[in-house]
């Protein structure tokens, strides 16, 4: 078959049947088919859209482009937990320890950056030593040794996913409801836990802007996990704004370990919370003692203590201590006094990415100390002169005066306070 006529067909509007994602899967996962055709067809089910059909077909032809681990078999409790893509989420960093320190086992097969998005596997690749789990044993190794595992898209487990992940984070191919659907939904299937709490972002700074659209791709996830067996807990959370305080690779463990301390961000705590209860209750525990269990592993350390026998885990080093530093910073204040009306996370998102903390092209190298400290949040007064952000500045060369200056605009100040917006929008699914 000649994969020009399939892009042409799908550019034309028309359904791809199964033979058609077949070949589109098979050769990204084989590397047959090349980047150009894979990033034109991309590009055309990003603009078409995907019929529930073909959403389906490329669930199921991505998640068996490579082993099934089939992990509920053996951890029947395992949870599994993902985000459609966030700024200043590092929420995966605190909820494995976290849940996995009130004894339910946690998998993570996680990404890493996309688009404007910071990955957790790019904040893991900040702790030194740290090695994500490459196959299935070693996976289920850790899981039985610290009650988690951080793995990553490989050729041995969803290769298809692989391909398509890097693709998209460079070719403006992300926002895409059936995309979106099939990378997360593929991998998680491949990885098979029973249990799975998703966190669906809405607002300037995720993929789906509206709440519309955040709905349906809430409820695209929950019917394709529950058709499979799978029973999901979904939210629809703000993304209006940076989560937490803090973007960046070795910026956003920092973040995570002082909420894993019982200090840390207010909202990124509060997140992490909400999830690690869906995932309590999911293996069936009432939701105010997971509640109070949670909050007391937090207050007790032992979800620290946990952080640490998980990072040993993988061969890293979790002393914070040795995370990247910037080699100097670059202050951005209030131009006026007022309230912060709006932080768009997406802006601040690409200049964390121009300053080294995401790629701009396949195989950049991301530079794990850059990032930006966030100081001020929607509905604070500030005045003139008051410091809203700081741009930490890595190994990479980069124009800072503009940079500063795109920061500035990220910030909109006002006479009027703006309306408060919750933290966590919507529920889907879940136990009571
Ligand atoms: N997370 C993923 O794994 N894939 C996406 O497409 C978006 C978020």
């Amino acid at each position: 078959m000649n994969f020009v006529e399939v892009i042409a067909r799908k550019r034309d509007g028309s359904e791809l049947s199964a033979e058609d994602i077949q070949t589109f899967v098979r050769g990204a996962a084989s590397g047959q088919l090349p980047d150009e055709q894979l990033a034109a067809m991309l590009m055309a089910v990003c603009i078409r859209g995907a019929s529930r059909a073909e959403t389906q077909g490329l669930v199921e032809a991505m998640r068996d482009s490579g082993a099934l681990w089939k992990t509920g078999e053996s951890f029947p409790d395992a949870v599994d937990k993902h985000s459609t893509g966030g700024v200043g989420d590092t929420v995966s960093l605190v909820f494995a320890p976290l849940v996995a320190a009130c004894s339910v086992p946690v998998v993570m097969m996680a990404g890493a950056g996309l688009g404007h998005t910071q990955g957790t596997l790019d904040k893991l690749a900040a702790i030194p030593g740290f090695r994500t789990a490459g196959s299935r044993a070693e996976a289920f190794d850790r899981l039985a040794r610290c009650g988690a595992f951080f793995a990553a898209q490989s050729q041995e487990i969803a290769p298809a996913d692989r391909k398509l992940y890097l693709l998209r984070d460079v070719t403006a191919t992300v926002p895409s409801l059936p995309l979106i659907v099939a990378s997360i939904m593929s991998k998680k299937l491949a990885v098979g836990a029973r249990h799975l709490v998703l966190d669906v972002k809405c607002g300037s700074g995720a993929f789906c802007k509206t709440l519309d659209e955040a709905r349906a791709l809430a409820e695209a996830l929950v019917a394709v996990g529950e058709g499979a067996g799978v029973a999901v807990a979904a939210m629809i959370t703000d993304m209006s704004q940076p989560l937490g305080d803090r973007l960046g690779c070795a910026n956003e463990v920092r973040a995570a370990v002082e909420v894993l301390g019982g200090g840390g961000d207010a909202r990124l705590r509060q997140l992490s919370v909400e999830l690690a209860t869906d995932a309590l209750a999911a293996s069936g525990r009432p939701r105010a003692a997971a509640l109070a269990e949670i909050e007391r592993r937090l207050a007790d350390g032992s979800a620290l203590a946990r952080y640490g026998d998980i990072v040993r885990a993988h061969g890293g080093d979790p002393d914070v201590a040795r995370l990247p530093r910037p080699r100097r910073t670059v202050p951005v204040s209030a131009p006026c006094d007022g309230f912060v009306a709006a932080v768009e996370a997406e802006v601040l998102g690409w200049i964390a990415v121009g300053l080294g903390a995401g790629r701009q092209r396949q195989g950049d190298q991301v530079d794990l100390a850059a990032g930006v400290k966030v100081h001020v949040r929607t509905g604070d007064r500030v005045e003139a002169g008051q410091p809203l952000a700081t741009l930490e500045i890595g190994e990479r060369r980069v124009d800072a005066d503009s940079l500063a200056a795109r920061t500035a605009a990220a910030f909109r100040i006002a006479d009027e306070r703006p309306a408060a917006v919750p933290l966590v929008i919507a529920r889907l699914g879940g136990a009571a």
